[in-house]
């Protein structure tokens, strides 16, 4: 069985989902009908395993796609799941760039660096 660290604890309290922006909490996933299973982080409003994202990356995603009408899946009709898609697509682009300057580390976004929202 995986053990949820207490570095995942904190990343639980602090991030959200990267599609809805909802709580993210513990779930025992079972893999296989012969007992494997594992605790992950889990979003109860998308019903999938999630990672999650830190909630200002998350907030700067949602703007991004409000001002720039952007559209990563051309092919999906465009409805409320290709807008959680789109958001997740933005918020891993974000993550990324934060990342790369070093405005993000295993506590979240450095804050003292960036302006608050
Ligand atoms: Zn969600």
């Amino acid at each position: 069985m995986g053990k949820i660290t207490d570095d995942d604890r904190k990343r639980m309290e602090r991030c959200c989902c990267k599609q809805c922006g909802g709580k993210l909490s513990m779930k025992v996933v079972v893999y296989d009908p012969y007992g494997g299973h594992d605790v992950e982080m889990f979003c109860d409003k998308c019903h999938k395993i999630e990672y999650g994202t830190e909630k200002e990356v998350y907030h700067l995603a949602t703007r991004f796609i409000d001002e720039f009408q952007f559209n990563y899946f051309l092919d999906m009709a465009e409805d409320e799941r290709s807008e959680r898609l789109n958001t997740a697509k933005i918020c891993e682009v974000i993550s990324w760039v934060l990342n790369e300057l070093g405005l993000i580390d295993d506590n979240g976004v450095i804050k003292n660096k960036v302006p608050e929202f």
